[in-house]
């Protein structure tokens, strides 16, 4: 599934309507509440199973991330960009800090 069909697709199980700015704060909760659920299943790998990650906590993890790719995608929406802008600039700026050999350096703007 290419990103912008995810996207759209996504789109239609959104059940909020509020205006913009609601909409960004509902789902960057949504997004840092998912994302705590799956740095969550990986703690109890760690503690529960030794660090061993077994089938069924791979799948876990998967599902999870798909919750967090969800309020990602929607988050875009609400901003009015694509999934296919957001990794394509990403791509295009990790690419500019590896040609200038910056890739483990700090700060946002390097
Ligand atoms: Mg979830």
């Amino acid at each position: 599934m290419e990103m912008n069909e995810y996207q759209d697709k996504a789109s239609e199980t959104a059940i909020f309507e509020h205006d913009d700015v609601d909409e960004l704060i509902y789902t960057a909760l949504g997004l840092a509440g998912e994302t705590g659920e799956v740095v969550e299943k990986i703690k109890k790998i760690y503690r529960n199973d030794k660090g061993v990650i077994s089938e069924d906590k791979v799948n876990d993890l998967k599902r999870e991330m798909g919750d967090v790719l969800w309020y990602l995608s929607q988050m875009a929406r609400v901003l009015g960009v694509t999934l296919e802008d957001v990794a394509q600039e990403n791509v295009k700026k990790l690419q500019d800090r590896q040609n200038r050999n910056v890739l483990a350096t700090e700060g946002d703007d390097r």
